[in-house]
């Protein structure tokens, strides 16, 4: 019997590992190890994208249809495995067990089945020429993907870019996160389970080394990728020297911009609020940790953001009732304490939190600021903890003034009782995705970022056209 979490998946095959070079995964809740697998070395990377190759154009002369219908059971293999999805997220990252299961464990099979329906409907593309004849517009799989994804969110992210390649035909090499190396094996199980022809997905485990490493590969077409704007923009320059198409979802500030109209009561709008400002530990790259707030309901902002960070039941991320798990390794909570010191030392009042709870495990306990503002390091640069700055505002303009006045630009959120108020601050802000009273990535909508948060969008029909290379035939 073969352990698949001793094996690389490449070319169909479970791989005996060519060296004993294993990642080891640490509980965040525990601070014990759970469990490791084989890292994936350079040869194996060759042979993944070979195999990859290999498998492009079997994979992408498949009728529509019949991909449809692998891409289906693939999603039914995920969904038979989706408490051992959500469990071993949690397990790894933190992220509590609720949300797992509501997200990491649903999203992927839901974008298969998205993409699935795209393709089995999609009608030809032939134009009338103004020009004379006509012109058919072929839509061609772009060719092999390299699928980089961070631990945050390691199912999901990983879906935004293989659902869509594969819909579109391409074949995928895909490089998990070394934090949550141990959840990808059940993805490439799910592969097998459901049928997906050998060398369609392949799956090679690793640190940024080879995250580089596959990204320069000659035999990769397009790069995917989910993460830091640091990393984003070196992988941007080596697509720019070798010209290859990418698409780069990277790190956010974004503002939770409350207007003097809102209505600030927790057990009304407490559950989308904290989805917006706070879910998975803060660790979400859209999170809206700049909170903006009308100057004269200052006070009662901070008094409502102080209480309902104090309602949060922080706990091992494993447990049903815990709402705040730990911070996904040790060394990331320094970081996130480090900018809690930061903020106390330019100034900012802690009302809450600022600091551990005497328990064992990475936690921080969800710490707000008062008195801070937008110039703050605290309110510039990606915390990627549950640290949230209560700036003030004078005015709607004002507001808006202050939510673009930031390098990144992912997402955002306006709290308001007007809707017309609303979408007119929404268009104003600068950002490549904004929600009204609520905040949720649908996958039917384009996802993504403008500013150092990135390029290129996810998501919806405007997702498989980043795999998609167009030819017109004039005819
Ligand atoms: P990270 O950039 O350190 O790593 C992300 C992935 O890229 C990992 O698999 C890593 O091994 C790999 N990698 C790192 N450097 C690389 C390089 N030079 N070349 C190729 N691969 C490389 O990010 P992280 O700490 O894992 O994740 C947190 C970051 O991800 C945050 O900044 C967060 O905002 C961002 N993020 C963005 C989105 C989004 O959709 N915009 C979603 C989730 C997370």
């Amino acid at each position: 019997m073969i352990h698949h979490r001793d094996h690389l998946y490449i070319g169909g095959d479970w791989l005996r590992p060519r060296t004993d070079s294993r990642i080891a995964v640490v509980s965040p809740n525990t601070e014990q190890e759970i469990g490791s697998i084989p890292e994936a070395r350079p040869q194996d990377v060759d042979l993944a994208v070979e195999a990859a190759r290999a498998a492009l154009p079997g994979w992408s002369d498949t009728a529509p249809g019949e991909r449809a219908a692998l891409l289906r059971r693939f999603a039914d293999a995920i969904e038979e495995r989706a408490r051992e999805i959500a469990r071993t997220v949690s397990a790894q990252n933190g992220m509590p067990i609720r949300l797992s299961s509501q997200l990491e464990a649903t999203y992927p099979t839901t974008l298969l089945r998205y993409y699935a329906a795209m393709i089995d409907s999609e009608p030809e593309d032939v134009r009338a020429g103004l020009l004379g004849g006509r012109i058919r517009v072929e839509r061609d799989p772009i060719g092999v993907v390299a699928a980089i994804t961070p631990w945050n969110f390691p199912q999901t992210l990983a879906a935004f870019k293989y659902a869509p390649a594969l819909a579109a035909g391409c074949t995928v090499v895909m490089k998990p996160s070394p934090e949550t190396a141990l959840d990808a094996y059940l993805i490439a199980e799910a592969a097998a389970a459901g049928g997906l022809p050998a060398g369609v997905i392949n799956i090679v485990p690793g640190g940024r080394r080879t995250g580089a490493y596959l990204v320069e590969h000659r035999g990769v077409d397009k790069v995917g990728f989910t993460g830091s704007t640091t990393a984003g923009r070196q992988i941007a320059r080596t697509c720019g020297e070798l010209l290859r198409p990418v698409t780069l979802e990277l790190g956010g500030k974004s503002a939770t911009i409350v207007l003097d109209d809102a209505d600030l009561d927790l057990s009304v709008i407490g559950d989308e609020l904290f989805v917006a400002t706070l879910a998975n530990n803060g660790q979400t790259c859209f999170l809206g940790t700049r909170v903006l707030a009308p100057r004269h309901r200052y006070e009662e902002v901070v008094d409502v953001f102080t209480a309902f960070a104090e309602t949060l039941t922080i706990g091992d991320s494993l447990d049903p009732g815990t709402d705040i798990g730990p911070m996904v390794t040790e060394r990331h909570r320094e970081r996130v304490e480090g900018y809690i010191e930061k903020g106390r030392a330019e100034g900012g009042r802690v009302t809450t939190g600022g600091g551990r709870p005497d328990r064992p495990g990475w936690f921080v306990r969800p710490t707000v600021f008062a008195d801070i503002d937008n110039a703050a390091t605290i309110s510039r640069e990606e915390i990627f903890g549950p640290v949230l700055s209560i700036i003030a505002y004078d005015g709607d303009e004002d507001a808006v003034r202050i939510a673009n006045d930031s390098g990144f630009g992912l997402g955002g959120t306006v709290w308001t009782a007007d809707p017309e108020r609303g979408f007119a601050v929404a268009r104003k802000v600068r950002t490549g995705t904004f929600g009204m009273n609520r905040y949720l990535p649908d996958p039917v909508a384009p996802f993504g970022g403008v500013k150092d948060s990135g390029l290129g969008r996810e998501l919806g029909p405007e997702g498989i056209a980043a795999y998609r290379s167009l030819k017109s035939i004039y005819c």
